[in-house]
């Protein structure tokens, strides 16, 4: 008889929930990418766990998930360790805002770094990297709210700024420019400001020929991203259900 304990079934259960809710995810991606001529092999998938524990992590990597996204570098510096104690060494996205004075954790953990959006940010993250002896991939983060009122809150660049912040990267010996990523904006639909996101990928694209990522596309409207040539999709809540409300 096989005594299984109830900490083993729970795991056991949160694995099967977890493999259903990426089963759907990747049957939405390739929907989005049969609708758009695309082959799903162009989109990574990565399953943003803020707010989730360590152990969905690490089911979430035996399910095959090799790219993990993270917005708060308290939360996140704990987690990659949890995991690499535990022989689990996935890539990290940084996603969220960063101040400058975390850019030293962060680059102890992250391969990627999604939220560029200042030059002093590029700045800290160059140094920090190379005193680690280790290469970042940056995106820039481009702001696709109403250029007159940007919301500070939300982050990214002005449309006007990224090719600047883009050779800002691509000067840091220790940095890589990977591309652009974007936040939806509020109050208007996806699909056309994935489509400003895309011509400012491509203005980026052709001054620096490998910087082709384009991060867009999140649990409601990975399927509007990816109609707007997302290449990496950055997946919560549809992955690891619902988040409780964040106290900071
Ligand atoms: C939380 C977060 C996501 C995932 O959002 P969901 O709607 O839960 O899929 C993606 N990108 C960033 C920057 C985030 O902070």
């Amino acid at each position: 008889m096989t005594v299984i304990s109830p900490s083993e079934s729970a795991q056991e259960r949160r694995l099967a929930e977890l493999a259903a809710n990426l089963a759907a995810v990747r049957a939405r991606i390739r929907a989005a990418c049969a609708a758009a001529g695309r082959a799903a092999a162009e989109i990574r998938l990565i399953a943003v766990t803020k707010t989730f524990p360590a152990t969905d992590v690490m089911l979430l990597n035996r399910l095959g998930i090799e790219d993990f996204g993270e917005n708060r570098d308290q939360e996140a510096a704990p987690k990659a360790a949890a995991c690499a104690a535990a022989g689990v060494r996935p890539r990290w996205h940084f996603v969220g805002q960063l101040q400058a004075n975390k850019a030293g954790s962060v680059v102890s953990y992250a391969d990627v770094v999604h939220s560029v959006d200042r030059a002093r940010l590029v700045a800290a993250l160059g140094r920090r990297a190379a005193l680690t002896g280790r290469e970042i991939s940056c995106l820039v983060q481009v702001s696709l709210d109403d250029a007159e009122t940007p919301d500070p809150g939300r982050g990214g660049a002005p449309p006007g700024q990224v090719l600047g912040l883009a050779a800002a990267i691509h000067a840091e010996p220790a940095l890589s420019l990977a591309g652009v990523m974007a936040v939806a904006p509020l109050g208007e639909p996806a699909r056309p400001a994935y489509a400003r996101l895309r011509q400012i990928a491509e203005s980026v694209r052709t001054e620096f020929p490998s910087a082709v990522a384009i991060s867009a596309g999140m649990s409601d409207d990975l399927d509007e991203a990816i109609a707007e040539g997302a290449t990496h999709v950055r997946i919560g809540t549809a992955l690891l259900g619902g988040r409780r409300a964040f106290v900071r």
